[in-house]
């Protein structure tokens, strides 16, 4: 019997068919509007049934991960897989206490009141994700979706169209379509569901699509989520651990060959450290993935032609430091440095998203945060110094999304830190409560005693503003 893997090389993208998806919708609408997602004993024992069935099904998404970029098994599980439970744990751990309608401070104005917060799930949402971290960015959102009591569609990247596929089995064999779908398919689909009116719209991908996405919600005014790309730079200070440094900027880099939203896209060094750091990170590379990367089972793949043909043009010999090789036939590129650049060089003219690192040096703290903020506010920034004076000013200076002192990623594994960007690299965040509270709406409702009623609001008014105006001085 083919495995779902093989299954989807083989079949050619097909669209969804409009009519298919308003179905969908429309049975949603209904199950919503029904009751069934409000009680939290639905969403938990919903959320623990997804904990079954990926656990169930992992090697199948292991195996999904490869088939699209030979994702190292190792990288499949901490960015993908074990990320996705640890989320469902802590979800589930929580939910009651998410959930609960949370007390406000009163105010006399009021008197005798008390103020309560209620959320309250969106309805349907939509949640579209891209290719790199094809299981990730769509089961994360979808579980503060289902913890908020909302149903969900899910649009996968048809980018990574074995991975894709795995999903769309997996959930349509588990769970009632009323409740969450997949729907298969690349543009066409995502402009299809995005003419529909969601109740809330999560978006994962380019910042260029994500304004298309903004402009259909707009249509029906639907709350959106918009998680971003952009150049996020790792800054490293001449106080800094270079090899450490280079350790951890490399292993950031090129996990799944680069192909990660908040890898740092640049290094920004002081010049006084640039050639140890370039030769600490030619060492970290060798280190990781021997003299031939191309042999190394850790190494990922760029997930297509397009990509790789628009990161080859970055590779301009000239500027080569470290690696440099690539193999057309294998989608390969190795893990490489470029040196001796400018901001006009093809890498720094788009987010390079493949295992190209471009270092640019700079003389002090105040240049290097004007360099970043000519540019587009990043997603991720890396600042490598124990100097808390460098610290505290880039941090201050620079608007970006989150980001590590002294490490590259990890932010993005502690769920009490929101994630999500800013400007162009997103709105919204979420991870741990913050997923569940962006698929809730915050209902504010205030709780009247009904044993006072203080006669100073009402017409007539008289000579009533005198006592309004102390009322208000006392607050
Ligand atoms: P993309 O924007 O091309 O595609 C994302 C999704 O949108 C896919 O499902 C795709 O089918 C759909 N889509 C594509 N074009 C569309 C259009 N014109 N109209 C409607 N829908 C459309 O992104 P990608 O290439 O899959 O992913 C790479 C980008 O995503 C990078 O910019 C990266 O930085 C960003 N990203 C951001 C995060 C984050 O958490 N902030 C995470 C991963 C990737």
């Amino acid at each position: 019997m083919a495995t779902v893997s093989q299954q989807a090389a083989a079949q050619p993208l097909t669209e969804e068919a409009p009519e298919r998806i308003e179905q969908v919708l429309r049975l949603q609408r209904d199950y919503f509007a029904a009751g069934h997602t409000l009680p939290v004993s639905f969403r938990k024992a919903q959320l623990r049934k997804l904990q079954q069935v990926l656990k169930q099904n992992e090697q199948l998404l292991f195996d999904a991960l490869y088939a699209d970029f030979k994702k190292p098994a190792l990288e499949a599980y901490g960015t993908e897989i074990g990320f996705i439970e640890l989320e469902l744990k802590l979800a589930i751990k929580n939910i009651n206490d998410w959930t609960k309608r949370r007390r406000v401070p009163e105010t006399l104005l009021n008197f005798p009141a008390k103020s309560y917060v209620y959320p309250q799930p969106y309805g349907v949402a939509l949640i579209i994700s891209p290719w790199n971290y094809p299981l990730n960015l769509l089961f994360t959102p979808l579980i503060g979706a289902m913890a908020a009591g909302n149903c969900a569609i899910l649009k996968p990247s048809e980018i990574a169209s074995h991975t894709a596929a795995a999903v769309a089995e997996i959930i349509s064999r588990n769970f009632d379509e009323r409740y969450i779908a997949v729907v298969q398919g690349g543009v066409q689909t995502s402009q299809t569901l995005l003419a529909q009116k969601f109740d809330y719209i999560f978006f994962t991908g380019s910042t260029q699509v994500g304004k298309t996405v903004m402009k259909a919600a707009a249509e029906h005014l639907t709350p959106v989520t918009l998680e971003l790309g952009g150049k996020s730079p790792a800054i490293v200070a001449n106080d800094a651990d270079l090899e450490l440094a280079a350790r951890r900027i490399c292993w950031g880099k090129f996990l799944n060959a680069g192909q990660t939203c908040v890898a740092p896209d640049y290094v920004l060094v002081h010049e006084d450290a640039k050639e140890e750091l370039i030769q600490q990170m030619a060492k970290a590379i060798k280190d990781f993935y021997s003299d031939k990367p191309i042999q190394s089972p850790d190494f990922a793949r760029i997930i297509n032609t397009k990509h790789f043909n628009r990161l080859r043009t970055m590779l301009l010999p000239e500027h080569i430091r470290v690696g440099g090789h690539i193999d057309a036939d294998n989608l390969y590129i190795a893990p490489t440095v470029l040196d001796n650049l400018t901001w006009e060089h093809p890498a720094m003219q788009e987010e390079i998203f493949g295992p190209i690192l471009p270092v640019l040096s700079f003389s002090n703290t105040a240049e290097a945060i004007k360099m970043i903020n000519r540019h587009e506010k990043p997603l991720a920034l890396y600042l490598f110094t124990n100097n808390q004076e460098c610290q505290e000013q880039i941090l201050k200076q620079v608007a970006f999304g989150g980001g590590c002192i002294n490490d590259t990623l990890s932010h993005l594994a502690n769920p009490n830190l929101p994630f999500g960007g800013i400007g162009n690299s997103g709105q919204g965040s979420y991870h741990g409560f913050a997923s569940f509270d962006v698929f809730s709406h915050q209902k504010s409702v205030l709780h009247r005693g009904t044993w006072l009623d203080l006669p100073v609001r009402y017409p007539p008014y008289g000579n009533k503003l005198g006592v309004l105006r102390k009322v208000f001085k006392w607050l």
